[in-house]
């Protein structure tokens, strides 16, 4: 992997690389890609108006530029990155650690405010206010305090442990697609639903009053932890919750 690092290296150079918020630009980058080419296929099928479209994409890329900009012209940290590229086995080990510690923090955040009426009634009622269906855009509908807690759940492990920017940024950019797949209405072929959260078992659980599946980002702490429910059994739940209510 070293002839990739370097030609990364060469490409964004060292400052960039260097920055400790790095990571934030494969954040964005994704939004940007994944955001418009769900948004198109949304305006395409009828599940979305174009102005809804063009209106999250106008909002989301002065977001992109405003992070590109602070990393680029306002340095923070010594701007220092690692000579080598990490072996294939160490990327492969620190990309599947930096997935469990955000599975694991994140799914407990969100345990916490369905447990909690309080923390419920305050903060996590703005993502469950989305009504049917979602959209790649659903994700970011969140109460300011959700949005700091989970950013902070997902990227807290990696950046304390400083990873290797090229596992970071991988791991931000999986992380970022997989939790706007949850919320995109749509089943993608080839999709590994077996190990990471998606949207049928996610949309029901914004339509259930005690809903399971919790991960969004891997399957594995609801696996763990009794709150995995497969994508049938928890769509027939949510419709006989419906039909019922
Ligand atoms: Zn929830
Ligand atoms: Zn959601």
């Amino acid at each position: 992997m070293q002839g990739i690092w370097e030609t990364i290296r060469s490409t964004l150079g060292d400052d960039t690389l260097g920055h400790p918020l790095f990571f934030i630009t494969a954040v964005m980058a994704t939004v940007v890609t994944a955001g418009l080419a769900f948004s198109i296929a949304d305006v395409a099928l009828g599940r979305m108006t174009f102005t809804s479209a063009a209106k999250y994409l106008a909002i989301t890329l002065p977001g992109y530029l405003a992070v590109f900009a602070l990393i680029r012209w306002v340095p923070i940290g010594s701007g220092e990155v690692p000579e080598r590229a990490p072996s294939v086995t160490t990327f492969l080990l620190g990309l599947a650690g930096c997935l469990v510690a955000g599975d694991f923090l994140s799914y407990w955040w969100h345990r916490l405010e369905h447990g909690s009426a309080a923390v419920f009634r305050n903060v996590h009622y703005v993502h469950h206010s989305v009504e049917s269906p979602l959209t790649v855009w659903s994700g970011f509908f969140v109460h300011p305090i959700e949005s700091g807690v989970v950013f902070s759940m997902f990227y807290v492990v990696p950046f304390v442990l400083d990873v290797h920017p090229m596992i970071f940024a991988t791991y931000a950019a999986i992380n970022t697609f997989v939790t706007m797949v949850t919320h995109c209405g749509y089943k993608l072929w080839g999709y590994p639903t077996w190990l990471f959260a998606d949207t049928a078992r996610h949309e029901p659980h914004h339509e259930m009053k005690n809903p399971p599946n919790f991960c969004v980002l891997l399957t594995l702490s609801d696996r763990l932890f009794g709150t995995y429910l497969p994508a049938d059994a928890a769509t027939s739940s949510s419709s006989n919750l419906a039909t019922t209510s």
